[in-house]
C-alpha cells in the first residue's frame, strides 16, 4: 500500500491537483508594488470597530497602490455562522464607505475572478491540497478521539508541559499506511493533521509590517489541518486561500499573531512564497483609569452599529480611524483641509505598535468639528436621514417647516468659527427642541424672574424687525426704566440696582425656552417672533401660578 493509495482512499473524488488551480488562478495583472488585502471575517452578524480599523487600513493601503482589496467570508466554524451575516458585514463597511474590489456579495452572489469567496464552497479545493500532502508524507490522518485529546491536554496542563499533540502524543505520526487504510475502512472517526517539520528547540524569524521583526520557537506541534466533517482549519484554509487569491499582505488583528509559526510553516511545507503580514494591535479604553482591551461585553461602541445608531457621522469616524492609523495623520489634515482621506498616504511605518486608546470623547469632538463645518442644508439632510431610521416623531416637527428648521440650524454657524454643538445626530433634538412648540412642554427650575418687567419689553418694547445692536441697545435703555443698569455701573454700586442688562437677558432667555444656556438669544427670539414670545410669557406664568 503507497501513501497515493490512502490519499486516494481519503478522497476519492478528487480529480484536479494544485497546478490545476495555480493555472485557475494566474497571479493578477497590476502594476509593481500594488498591494493585494482582504477582510476575512466569519459571519458571527458582529462587525467590531477593531475589524473596522483593520478593514480600513486593508482598503486605504490596497487603493493607494492601485492593488485589489476584497471580502473572504470564513466560515468553515460552522457553529459560529449567522444568518444574512455576510449582507450585514458588507452593509456594515458600506457604511463607511469601505467597498470591495472582489468577493462574496451574499451567500448565493458574488464578483471576481479567484473566487468562490466563501470558504464552506471551498471544499474540493482544499482536499487537493490536504491530499498532495498526504502523498507526500507531510499530513496524516490521526484517530484520536475528541476524548482522548481532552485528556492529553489535561495531562499535560497538570504535568505543566505545553499542549498540544506532539512528540509522543502525536501517536499515528509514523502508523503504517496499511494499518491507517484499514481504521478507515472500518469506519473509524479521524482527522489530519500536518506531520509538522519544525522543533521547538529552533527559532524562526518572521517579520511584521507594523512590529518588525519577531522571533519565535517553531511550530512543532502537529495542527488538525482537516476536521472531521471534511471542512479545513482556518489556519489552513487562509493559506491556499490567501495563495491562490494572490494576497500579498495580510493585514489583521494581532490576536493572530502567535499562529505565525503556523501559517509560515505551512507556507513552507508547500514552498510557497508567504505574504507581508501587519498586525494591528487591539483598540484599548480607559475605563477609570484602568486601561484594557476594548471589549464586546462591556463597550457599546466596539459594535460598527453603534455609530449608525446614534448618528456619529461615518466620515469622523473615518477621520479619527484614519488618526489611529498614522498618528501624522491629523496634522496633515489641518493643513490640508481641502483635501480628502484618501488623498493621504498611509504608511506601515506609522501604525502604532502598542495599541491605541480608543476614546469615544475624542472621536466626539473630532464629530463636532466636522458637523460644524457643514453648512445648515447638509446638517438639515443628514439629520432628517437619521430621524427617517431612528426617531420618526420628532421627523414630523423637524420637517413640518424646513425653512424654519434650517434657520434654527443656521444660529451661529455663518461665522469663523461656527457653533461646535452638534457632535452626533442624534443629539439634535436635544439641542432645539425648545424651538417648536409642539415640543416645548417645559418644566422650569425656580428661579427669581422679574416678570412684570419682563412682561412690559416684550409688550411694549421689543420689536422683531430690530437687528442686533438696535436689539441690544433697546433692553440696556428699557432697563433704565426698571432699575437694571450696565454690567459695570452695577459691578460698581450693586446695591443701588436690581440688576443690569445680562440679567434681563438671562431671565428672558429662561422665560422663552426653560434653559440658562443657549446659542444666540437674540437669533433665538429672532425666529420665535412676537407672538409666540409672548405666549411663552403667558405659559411661564400660568405654570408658576398653579
Ligand atoms: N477569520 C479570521 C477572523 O475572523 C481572519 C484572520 C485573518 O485575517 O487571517 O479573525
Amino acid at each position: 500500500m503507497t501513501r497515493k493509495e490512502l490519499a486516494d482512499l481519503i478522497f476519492p473524488n478528487i480529480k484536479h491537483d494544485i497546478k490545476y488551480y495555480e493555472e485557475k488562478y494566474p497571479p493578477r495583472d497590476l502594476k509593481e508594488g500594488a498591494i493585494v488585502t482582504r477582510y476575512a471575517p466569519s459571519p458571527t452578524g458582529f462587525v467590531h470597530i477593531g475589524a473596522l480599523l483593520a478593514s480600513f487600513t486593508s482598503y486605504s493601503f490596497a487603493h493607494q497602490s492601485e492593488g485589489v482589496f476584497f471580502l473572504r467570508i470564513e466560515d468553515t466554524d460552522t457553529k459560529r455562522t449567522v444568518e444574512n451575516g455576510i449582507k450585514n458585514i458588507i452593509k456594515d463597511l458600506k457604511d463607511f464607505d469601505i467597498v470591495f474590489d472582489e468577493g462574496a456579495l451574499s451567500e448565493e452572489k458574488e464578483k471576481g475572478n479567484y473566487g468562490p469567496y466563501i470558504q464552506s464552497k471551498r471544499k474540493e479545493i482544499y482536499h487537493t491540497f490536504i491530499k498532495q500532502l498526504i502523498e507526500e508524507g507531510k499530513a496524516y490522518p490521526c484517530f484520536l478521539s475528541e476524548e482522548e485529546v481532552a485528556s492529553i491536554r489535561l495531562r499535560q496542563e497538570k504535568s505543566k508541559k505545553r499542549i498540544g499533540i506532539y512528540g509522543r502524543y502525536a501517536r499515528y505520526r509514523d502508523m503504517p499506511v496499511e494499518e491507517a487504510s484499514q481504521k478507515i475502512k472500518n469506519g473509524e472517526d479521524y482527522i489530519i493533521r500536518l506531520k509538522s517539520p519544525g522543533s521547538f528547540y529552533k527559532k524562526i524569524k518572521c517579520s511584521d509590517l507594523v512590529r518588525g521583526t519577531l522571533e519565535f520557537p517553531e511550530n512543532d506541534i502537529d495542527i488538525p489541518i482537516m476536521k472531521k466533517d471534511g471542512l479545513p482549519t482556518y489556519h489552513f484554509a487562509h493559506l491556499v486561500d490567501d495563495y491562490l487569491m494572490h494576497t500579498t499582505h495580510i493585514i489583521r488583528s494581532d490576536e493572530w499573531v502567535s499562529s505565525l509559526p503556523i501559517h509560515i510553516q505551512l507556507f513552507q511545507v508547500f514552498g510557497f512564497k508567504p505574504p507581508k503580514y501587519a498586525h494591528i494591535s487591539p483598540l484599548l479604553k480607559n475605563d477609570n483609569g484602568v486601561i484594557r482591551k476594548l471589549s464586546k461585553r462591556k463597550d457599546p461602541e466596539c459594535a460598527v452599529s453603534f455609530y449608525h445608531e446614534m448618528g456619529i457621522p461615518t466620515e469622523a469616524v473615518k477621520l479619527y480611524l484614519a488618526t489611529i492609523i498614522n498618528s501624522n495623520f491629523e496634522e496633515w489634515y489641518l493643513q490640508n483641509k481641502d483635501k480628502k482621506i484618501s488623498d493621504f498616504e498611509f504608511s506601515f511605518k506609522k501604525v502604532s505598535k502598542s495599541g491605541a486608546l480608543f476614546d469615544l470623547e475624542k472621536l466626539t469632538n473630532i464629530s463636532k468639528t466636522y458637523i460644524s463645518r457643514l453648512n445648515k442644508e447638509e446638517i438639515y439632510e443628514q439629520t432628517k436621514t437619521y430621524l427617517e431610521e431612528f426617531d420618526k416623531d420628532f421627523l414630523k416637527v423637524f420637517t413640518k417647516d424646513p425653512d424654519y428648521t434650517k434657520a434654527i440650524l443656521n444660529i451661529e454657524r455663518e461665522q469663523k468659527k461656527p457653533r461646535k454643538d452638534i457632535g452626533k445626530y442624534s443629539d439634535v433634538k436635544k439641542l432645539i427642541w425648545y424651538m417648536y412648540d409642539e415640543e416645548f412642554k417645559p418644566s422650569y427650575e425656580n428661579k427669581d424672574i422679574d416678570i412684570e418687567m419682563l412682561s412690559d419689553y416684550l409688550n411694549n418694547y421689543y420689536d422683531e424687525n430690530d437687528d442686533k445692536n438696535t436689539w441690544f441697545n433697546k433692553i440696556a435703555e428699557f432697563g433704565q426704566k426698571h432699575n437694571y443698569t450696565s454690567v459695570k455701573e452695577y459691578k460698581e454700586n450693586p446695591s443701588l440696582y436690581k440688576g443690569h442688562v445680562g440679567d434681563i437677558c438671562e431671565m428672558l432667555r429662561f422665560v422663552i425656552t426653560s434653559l440658562t444656556m443657549t446659542p444666540d438669544l437674540y437669533e433665538i427670539m429672532h425666529l420665535l417672533g412676537k407672538e409666540r414670545l409672548i405666549k411663552r410669557l403667558e405659559l411661564y406664568k400660568t405654570q408658576k401660578n398653579a
